[in-house]
């Protein structure tokens, strides 16, 4: 088979778990071709963002600390983790170029005082560079063939939108499939860093947080795979988050559709372009994790068998949101008016996640997190606030609650159980939204209301009986 497994920050994190990672890819390249994809080790990229901040405020001393840190301990990981003293010398002069490197790019961009998206992409990339070194090194440290290769290596092309970049994905097939059918002739395991591509100029770019799920179907989808493996530290999708139901349990079987709605949510983030590359090939993906490989994890494919598509899969819910409540006599009627507030609110960078109008037209509630709240109201004041809007309603630390999965579709009574829920456990709902796909049917609830309405709905699906 050929395989890309993607290993997520937290499964490379100390000597032990990358040891193990190496000994599970050596055994599992006997019979399949590898590609590794890799996020940067847990808290780099979180301290390369730091680092960007702290240059914008002007505190090298910070930012150079920051950097100080992230190279201490990549060179303690490399200590602890290659055997072979040939092997770990030529990782640690690597490892002292790139700090080399990064310091003089800190330097350049306090010089300048200018923290560019262009820039920011370019300081972000050296999580992911530091990361593949390592976990190459590893592979190599147990006597197998192995090499390092950015995104931009690779071949992965993307458009000029630094900080959220897109694939061109004719030129990147093109490009990917070359460099890597040449590595596989040479019977050696490619391992590439993710989030990270360049545009057409060469400029490093990134697919923004989580990004490296996205690589690694980018990557599955040029070389038409046979599976694609998201490997991290939780066994798959659940049914619940487990911290706040007990009895939550691993789905074995989700469609696509399912799964996208679901890592907008759950436990497990995913980045939410990862399925794209995806469906126009089919190719099915697990949700695994890298501590428990005896565990098969969540299947996620195209078409899952019939008895797994007539099922609600899980509760999920995302707390710590704000409700904007949007009304005005003269939104009725008129055309544009849904037009203006969200021009307004894309043109201030703010993501709605939740929209919601009653056919009277009077009023549209919107839901986004409570860090943009602020900057929401006061864009929507400053600019509509007495012409279309009348008034402005929020509310503050609201919980979305989603009931997802395919078995929803067509099935009468299934908002009856969820509300009739919400009235046995005396919850209130501020908002209601289910899409005409009926995969998907949230409402919004206090934050203090979460944990009891998602334990009810558990209970009420019987979602722990599931497989
Ligand atoms: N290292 C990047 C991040 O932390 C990308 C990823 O982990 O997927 O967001
Ligand atoms: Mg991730």
């Amino acid at each position: 088979m050929k395989l890309v497994l993607k290993y997520g920050g937290t499964s490379i994190s100390s000597a032990k778990d990358i040891q193990n990672v190496a000994k599970h890819i050596r055994s599992l390249s006997k019979q399949n071709h590898l590609v590794i994809v890799c996020s940067a080790i847990s808290d780099t990229t979180d301290d390369l963002i730091e680092i960007s901040q702290s240059i914008k405020k002007e505190n090298k001393k910070k930012a150079e600390q920051l950097a100080k840190n992230i190279g201490k301990r990549h060179q303690k990981l490399a200590k602890e983790t290659i055997k072979k003293t040939s092997i770990r010398k030529k990782l640690l002069q690597t490892y002292d170029e790139y700090f080399t490197e990064l310091t003089a790019l800190i330097d350049g961009m306090v010089l300048l005082g200018e923290v560019t998206p262009r820039s920011m992409d370019y300081l972000f990339s050296f999580g992911e560079r530091l990361s593949i070194q390592l976990i190459s090194a590893a592979i190599n440290d147990l006597g197998k063939k192995s090499i390092a290769l950015t995104g931009k290596e690779v071949g992965i092309v993307t458009d000029s939108n630094f900080g959220e970049s897109k694939p061109l994905m004719d030129t990147t097939r093109l490009r990917v499939s070359k460099t890597l059918d040449s590595v596989f002739l040479k019977k050696t395991i490619p391992v590439i860093g993710g989030f990270v591509g360049a545009d057409q100029h060469g400029h490093v770019t990134t697919f923004g947080r989580g990004g490296s799920d996205y690589s690694a179907t980018i990557i599955g989808s040029c070389i038409k795979a046979d599976e694609i493996w998201l490997m991290s530290d939780v066994d798959g999708l659940m049914t619940a988050d487990p911290k706040i139901v007990k009895n939550a349990k691993l789905l074995e079987e989700v469609s696509y559709v399912e799964a996208i709605e679901m890592a907008m949510f759950g436990a497990k983030q995913i980045h939410p372009r990862t399925f794209e590359p995806l469906l126009a090939k089919k190719i099915p993906m697990k949700i695994r994790s890298s501590l428990n490989v005896e565990n098969e994890g969540t299947q996620v494919t195209s078409s899952p068998s019939i008895s797994v598509r007539n099922t609600v899969k899980c509760v999920s819910n995302v707390s710590h949101n704000g409700l904007i409540d949007i009304r005005g006599g003269s939104m009725i009627g008129t055309p544009g008016t849904a037009a203006k507030i969200f021009a307004t609110l894309a043109n201030a960078g703010i993501n709605v996640m939740m929209i919601s109008q009653n056919p009277s037209e009077s009023s549209i509630t919107i839901v986004v997190k409570n860090k943009d709240l602020d900057k929401a109201v006061n864009k929507l004041e400053m600019e509509l606030l007495g012409k279309i809007i009348k008034k402005l309603e929020i509310t503050t630390d609201m919980a979305i609650i989603a009931l997802i999965g395919s078995g929803m579709r067509g099935t009468v009574g299934v908002a009856s159980k969820v509300f009739g829920a919400m009235q046995k456990n005396k919850v209130n709902v501020s908002m209601i939204t289910q899409g005409s796909s009926e995969l998907n049917l949230a409402f919004v609830v206090k934050n203090s209301d979460a944990k009891t309405a998602v334990q009810a709905l558990h209970n009420e699906f019987e979602l722990s009986n599931i497989n």
